[in-house]
């Protein structure tokens, strides 16, 4: 049986457009995965030390047969080609790949948190995952839960612009 799972997309280094494409074609050859749908894309405001130019970000739906971890590693991979560099937190970078959420799974390791802890806040992520699935509910680390959709309306859409 197969797990559905969302994955976050950004880049703000290196003609980010050309990374996302690039970043869609490597998540479509994943193995035991089959690519099931991509949001549409945004604009954004880089969050985060310094000034840095504006992300691109999009979300997209897969069915996987890899665990959790397995599925980690190989997005991790997939940035490492894309040559990403990991110096400052939240630093600029050519492709980061998170892992929103994994069927209802709640995991909570070191390497490892489920969904991701800070989804239900960031606008840029909450509106390409509306896109995909609006009525999806997304429980936060107060243990407040509501739809995506909601969860979006409550971010607002300050610092965003759909492309
Ligand atoms: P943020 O997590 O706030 O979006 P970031 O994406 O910039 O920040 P990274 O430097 O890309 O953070 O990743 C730091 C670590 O986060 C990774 O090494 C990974 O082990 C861990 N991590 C924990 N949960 C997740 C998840 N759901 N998806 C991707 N990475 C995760
Ligand atoms: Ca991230
Ligand atoms: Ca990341």
């Amino acid at each position: 049986m197969s797990s559905t799972v969302y994955i976050a997309l950004g880049s703000n280094l290196d003609d980010p457009s050309a990374q996302i494409h690039r970043a869609l074609t490597a998540l479509a050859h994943l193995p035991q995965t089959e690519l099931a749908d991509c949001a549409l894309w945004y604009r954004s405001v880089a969050v985060g030390p310094g000034t840095q130019a504006d992300y691109i970000n999009t979300v997209v739906r897969l069915h996987t047969e890899l665990a959790p971890l397995d599925l980690l590693h190989a997005l991790q991979a997939i940035e490492t080609a894309q040559g990403r560099t990991r110096t400052q937190h939240w630093g600029a970078r050519t492709l980061d790949l998170d892992i929103l959420l994994y069927d209802d799974l709640s995991l909570n390791t070191e390497e490892l948190t489920l969904p991701h802890p800070r989804l239900t806040e960031r606008n840029f992520v909450l509106a390409p995952l509306h896109d995909l699935a609006p009525e999806l509910t997304l429980v936060n680390s107060k243990g407040i839960e509501r739809s995506v959709k909601q969860w979006l309306a409550n971010c607002g859409s300050t610092g965003i612009v759909q492309l």
